[in-house]
């Protein structure tokens, strides 16, 4: 099998066929893998932070050309691409700071003490081990800051694992570069760059979760394709950990107060939002709760140009966007107050807006509140306030939950609603807007499946680093042994 380069704009090849990797390509590069984190595995956390670094410059050097690269495969705007790259380095140096102040990845001792029961004391160690060769799976969506060498890659090196991405076939001009410029970066730092290789073709995905010698997977994606991931990584004979983010409807509920206090420019900011990347975005507000009273839909359409064009990464994401509206379009009670027409060339589409009353949405919940991915999102409209409280129990988890209200005449409600929401989702928001995740240490991008895969981790900040690592607890044991 073979996976060409496209343009998304025109659906013009930009490149030869490039082959998959085969099965005895795949087993060899995970050998390596194995080979290359025996040593890795044992490296300083101050080297580990010099080859992080190191890969960083690699991507600031070639900002430019990268972006070109990236845009002419997903055409996600110049601009964009440029300040995802930043924040791609900022993510590699985030890891290296947080490797050199030592605190993460810190051991507790505890001392000996002589006849505490049960039995007396030994003295305790507790100490973290990198788990082994992970396999990484980037998201088409962020080529760079959830792609290659997005958070994945970055934490995991930073653990002390080594890590064979699946690249994304969506931009694999672009995989192909970056993993060439890191392995490059890592070579020069004194190391071996088969601390980091990569495979391509939809096949290599699944072998690679199969493989004895992978020990744990990161994967941002659908919840088809993680939830089929994971499946496999729990049927092997040894289950490894399997941290896949995926997508999610992401909730926005705003009370009576703030529709009233600034309706129009909450509905202005909910379009800016939904629409924003095309509305590839995993963090998109995919649904709002207004009162039926408010007028939201036609504040909402103002803000729309129906004539304007975004384009979708690839054919089959366009494709299954539109399905997928024509799915929630059918439901019972469901209007279509702006339908998205797909464009005659490239995978362009029109922005949607769907609305529906509240009780016809809690009736058809599960299928109406799934993600579209691109940019359309529906209106659900409510005639109490109460109504609220009910349908945040019913929601399924999210990565993030938007709250608009005003602060002091809503206390009692946010109350109840926090209560609720935050056995929900990863992340709340106060009268902002979930899209663009901040990468500091207090971040968490994960949450309840189907958000994610593993309610215990973040796969953004300073913390995703521990998914890939495990405690291990030294008892009365030399110190030059440890
Ligand atoms: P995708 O279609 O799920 O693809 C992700 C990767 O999984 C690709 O390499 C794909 O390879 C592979 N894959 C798909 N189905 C598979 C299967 N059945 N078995 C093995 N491998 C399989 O996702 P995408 O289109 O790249 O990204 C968009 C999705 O990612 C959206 O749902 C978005 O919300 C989500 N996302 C989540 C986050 C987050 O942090 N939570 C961030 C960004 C995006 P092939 O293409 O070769 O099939």
């Amino acid at each position: 099998m073979t996976i060409q380069s496209i343009d998304p704009k025109t659906g013009d090849k930009l490149s030869a066929e490039i082959q998959d990797s085969t099965f005895d390509e795949i087993s060899q590069i995970i050998e390596q893998s194995q080979s290359a984190f025996e040593i890795w595995s044992e490296v300083s956390t101050d080297d580990r932070a010099k080859v992080l670094e190191a890969i960083a410059s690699a991507l600031d050097e070639n900002v430019n050309e990268l972006a070109q690269l990236a845009d002419q495969e997903t055409a996600l705007g110049l601009p964009r691409l440029v300040g995802e790259v930043a924040r791609t380095t900022f993510q590699l140096r985030l890891f290296a700071s947080e490797l050199k102040k030592k605190e993460l990845l810190k051991e507790d001792l505890d001392e000996k003490i002589e006849g505490a029961p049960p039995q007396g004391r030994p003295q305790l160690q507790r100490s973290w081990v990198a788990l082994g060769p992970v396999a990484v799976f980037g998201a088409s969506n962020f080529p760079f800051a959830f792609g290659e060498l997005g958070g994945d890659t970055a934490s995991a090196l930073a653990a002390g694992c080594t890590v064979v991405v699946k690249e994304h076939p969506a931009h694999p001009q672009l995989a192909q570069k970056v993993i060439a410029l890191a392995r490059n970066a890592i070579k020069n730092s004194g190391f071996n760059e088969n601390i980091l290789q990569s495979v391509r073709g939809f096949q290599s995905g699944s072998e690679l979760v199969k493989h004895p010698l992978i020990k744990a997977c990161g994967f941002t994606g659908s919840q088809t394709a993680g939830r089929a991931l994971f499946d496999l990584s729990v049927a092997r004979d040894v289950p490894i950990p399997f941290y896949g983010e995926l997508g999610s409807i992401n909730p926005v509920f705003v009370t009576e107060n703030a529709a009233k206090e600034r309706g129009a420019e909450i509905a202005a900011g909910f379009v800016a939002s939904f629409t924003l990347g095309a509305g590839q975005f995993c963090t998109k507000p995919s649904l709002i709760l207004v009162p039926e009273s408010a007028n939201f839909e036609a504040e909402a359409l103002k803000a729309i140009d129906p004539e304007s064009f975004s384009t979708l990464l690839t054919p089959d994401i366009q494709k299954k966007f539109l399905k997928d509206v024509a799915l929630v379009t059918s439901k019972n009670g469901v209007k279509t107050l702006l339908e998205p027409k797909a464009k005659a060339d490239g995978f362009g589409v029109s922005i949607g807006l769907m609305s529906v009353a509240l009780k016809d949405f809690l009736e058809n919940l599960h299928e109406i509140s799934h993600e579209c991915f691109g940019p359309v999102a529906l209106v659900v409209t409510y005639r109490q306030e109460a109504e609220l409280i009910s349908v945040a129990a019913q929601l399924e988890g999210a990565l993030v939950t938007t709250f608009h209200a005003e602060i002091e005449k809503d206390q009692d409600l946010l109350k109840k609603l926090t209560k609720i929401a935050k056995h929900r989702s990863g992340r709340l928001v106060m009268n902002g807007w979930p899209t663009g995740v901040a990468v500091t240490r207090a971040q968490h991008h994960g949450g309840p499946y189907p958000a994610s895969t593993n309610v215990l981790f973040t796969s953004v900040g300073s913390y995703s680093m521990m998914r890939f690592v495990r405690p291990v607890t030294y008892q009365d044991y030399p110190s030059n042994l440890i």
